[in-house]
């Protein structure tokens, strides 16, 4: 037989590509290159597979050796086959007996019976998928490490000439299609992807607010003019009716976070400068639509310039007023002149701009620059669908147009026909079986009778509602930043235990674990912007903020002890860093302790201190940390974050978000087994404690306390009644075992257990 020469083929095929640059036709080059390839390597077959990442399938794309009819028909799913696995698990796969590999997937007709080693190398531009390269050759065990190598070699310059070709493609495809584009129109049933951000499912018509864009918000007035002065009064009237009316209802039922949340609406209608000089310039002759439009761009104008962050967000609310006077003025049927029916795109959003929405019935989120993980918490708190998606993808989608949003996976359908609206019927049905509560039971068993503890998290006090539904056990985080950020100012010790004890009774003796304030990251108070920070993330965030602020810390934790005198209440500290940390903290604790007693105010001494394990470097010392704590709760939303260094809020990098890594699941370990060998309380309340793949994984570590969403109560303890603890145990020292994110991929891959999301 001749002798494989790698070498001079990774050279040719270079020579091949430079070609390439001078404008070859890019079938024909494929065809070039499997053809030089399977004559160096004397391989019976080489194929060129190209993957689509909109329906994640591999196509095949030019052959030497198969039947040249299966080009552009053969296609795999990711994962699929031999070749589908190396591209979903980024890694070359050779096979030296295709035919008793339990992945190989045979295609009867294109003579690939006969070839028994197979040997498949992905095509990636960094962690981008771009296809295929596989040699296939009809003796057993043929292709070597050596062989590996050189595909691989050429993989990568292939990598590159085929992504040129296809952003050109894609370039002349946009051109051409920017015409469509400028008339914004949409073909049916087409589909945008993004990334949920609060799970559900809405129906209604796209309504872009967009504080960037002061145009956008300003209805057309079908009629023209014709408005009077005395109709524009009539409309201001009726705007100031409706948003007291929602100023009280908000009132109510957020009373912890919504307190005066429509005040800068009812000032900006009674400035003479606004709703005044509108009612002049219709006096004058100008268009009653026109003339809303024109002073309520003026303020955005003005707003958005602001160097203060608080004035600069008031741009929304001046566009809210604009179109709810718009409205009122065009008499729309809804006596509320709200946004029941509609389905806001933003490019961004505040969690104040989320609250005031969400009493005026919106249904759904669509927001293109990231979604802050505050702004998904309270989504998800307050049950509205949210799905992030680019920006271009956001300027794509018109105004008006009929949408349905399946949050859960993340997809938005426009203009859907009739299929997608029985489909959507169908997962709407099946999200609210998934998310029914009224099966669950008090005590959560596993199917081999261990005790599991299910608590809840709570970031509003209407939380507390669909908690008590579900029978939790307790609070196992409350997430006490929400007070503070939905106002322009620090709330006093007094107003704080007036939200923390209706917590406490709300749980009726139920325990109640309070998270210190945790701002800075992605969520600044805008009444406290003094710290211009370039990593905020690793800034002046949570436990650093309090620690700094003292009287602030202070205050809470007076509010806190306050709060939870006769109750089972415990309080921990966000980002603890180090013990000196938490001892700090602690003596703060202590300090406030003794000035309540000084002052005769009821507390309970007992109070349970403990530090949420989010940082690496708390999971280096969480031996001295589980000493020195009462307990430990595993904030895995951060702690993935920063020991695999990225943004929780970056859609670019989403994809390297990864709860299976290796180095996740030892941290989770280590800090289990410290809590075991110091007897102390361990507990997960990130969003992983909600992980369906990852609950088996959880369980066979050792822990038993989990604190979720309620919405995702029924699922977690459906799951965990169906688990048995030694199949758990033997799932995660299997799973702790593996040094690579591929071999976790696969193994979760085997038992069934895929992650939505590949590497
Ligand atoms: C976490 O980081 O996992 C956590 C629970 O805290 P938050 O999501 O509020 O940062
Ligand atoms: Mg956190």
């Amino acid at each position: 037989m001749m002798k494989k020469r790698n070498v001079d083929l990774v050279c040719d095929i270079a020579e091949l590509i430079s070609l390439a640059e001078g404008g070859r036709d890019r079938k024909e080059l494929l065809q070039q290159v499997v053809t030089s390839v399977a004559g160096h390597m004397q391989a019976d077959v080489c194929s060129i597979y190209i993957y689509d990442d909109e329906d994640r399938q591999l196509t095949l794309r030019a052959t030497q050796g198969l039947d040249h009819s299966a080009i552009g028909k053969v296609k795999l799913q990711l994962g699929e086959g031999i070749t589908g696995r190396a591209v979903r698990e980024l890694r070359p796969i050779c096979v030296g007996t295709a035919s008793q590999n339990s992945s190989y997937k045979f295609f009867p007709g294109i003579h690939e019976e006969e070839y028994e080693a197979f040997l498949a190398v992905p095509i990636l531009r960094g962690l981008r998928r771009i296809g295929a390269l596989v040699v296939q050759a009809g003796e057993a065990n043929y292709f070597t490490p050596n062989d590996v190598k050189a595909l691989r070699a050429i993989a990568a310059q292939l990598a590159t000439m085929i992504e040129n070709v296809q952003l050109l493609d894609e370039a002349r495809i946009e051109a051409e299609a920017s015409e469509v584009a400028v008339q914004k129109k949409v073909i049916k049933d087409s589909i945008i992807r993004g990334r949920s951000a609060s799970t559900g499912t809405a129906r209604g018509r796209a309504f872009t607010l967009d504080a960037a864009n002061s145009e956008s918000c300003m209805l057309p007035d079908p009629d023209g003019n014709g408005h009077t002065p005395e109709d524009f009064e009539i409309a201001v009237e009726k705007t100031a009716d409706q948003i007291n009316k929602l100023q009280r209802q908000t009132s109510e039922e957020l009373a912890d976070v919504a307190v005066l949340i429509f005040s800068a609406h009812l000032l900006i209608l009674e400035d003479e400068q606004f709703t005044g000089r509108i009612g002049k310039l219709i006096q004058s002759g100008t268009d009653a639509v026109k003339a809303i439009a024109m002073v309520v761009n003026e303020y955005v104008e003005v707003f958005s310039k602001s160097k203060m962050p608080l004035i600069r967000e008031k741009v929304l609310d001046v566009k809210d007023l604009g179109n709810r006077l718009t409205r009122n003025l065009l008499n729309e049927e809804s006596d509320a002149a709200d946004y029941r029916g509609q389905i806001i795109i933003a490019h961004e959003l505040l969690p104040s701009d989320i609250l005031k929405l969400s009493a005026e019935n919106v249904e759904g989120f669509i927001v293109s620059s990231g979604v802050t993980s505050h702004n998904a918490i309270i989504s998800r708190s307050l049950g509205i669908p949210m799905v992030a998606i680019s920006r271009e993808q956001a300027d794509s989608i018109p105004d008006g147009e009929e949408l349905l949003m399946d949050a859960e996976q993340g997809c938005i359908y426009l203009s859907p026909g009739e299929g997608v609206y029985a489909k959507y019927r169908d997962l709407d049905l099946a999200w609210k079986a998934m998310h029914n509560a009224s099966d669950m039971k008090e005590e959560t068993l596993t199917q081999c009778g261990d005790r599991v503890h299910i608590y809840a998290n709570i970031n509003l006090l209407s939380d507390l509602q669909p908690a008590r539904e579900f029978k939790a056990e307790g609070v196992g985080l409350y997430r006490s930043e929400f007070p503070f950020i939905v106002r322009n100012d620090f709330p006093t010790e007094e107003e704080q235990y007036v939200i923390y004890k209706k917590l406490v009774d709300q749980m009726e003796g139920r325990a109640v674990t309070f998270r210190t304030l945790d701002i800075g990251g992605d969520k600044m108070l805008s009444y406290y912007s003094n710290v211009n920070e370039a990593n905020p993330f690793l800034g002046m965030r949570a436990i650093r903020f309090s620690l700094q602020n003292k009287d602030i810390f202070s205050q809470q934790l007076r509010a806190f002890l306050r709060a939870g005198a006769q109750a089972d209440a415990r309080i921990m500290f966000p980002l603890v860093s180090s013990v000196d940390d938490f001892v700090a903290a602690r003596d703060i604790v202590h300090e406030c302790m003794s000035s309540l007693d000084a002052e005769g105010i009821d507390f309970n001494p007992d109070t349970k201190l403990g530090v949420m394990m989010e940082l690496p470097s708390a999971v280096e010392v969480v031996d001295e940390l589980a000493q020195e704590a009462d307990f430990l709760s595993i904030g895995s939303n951060d702690l993935i974050q920063y020991m695999l260094a990225v943004d929780r809020t970056n859609e670019m990098v989403s994809k390297l978000y990864l709860a299976h890594h290796p180095a996740i699941l030892r941290a989770m370990n280590r800090i289990v087994a410290a809590g075991l060998t110091h007897e102390k309380d361990v507990s997960i309340c990130g969003d992983l404690a909600a992980d369906s793949r990852m609950l088996p994984f959880l369980l066979g570590i050792g822990l038993r306390k989990f604190s979720i969403d309620s919405v995702n109560a029924p699922m977690v303890q459906r799951l965990v009644n169906s688990m048995d603890i030694g199949k758990a145990e033997s799932i995660a020292n299997r799973m702790l075992d593996f040094g690579r994110i591929s071999e976790v991929d696969a193994f979760l891959l085997e038992c069934n257990l895929a992650p939505e999301t590949e590497v």
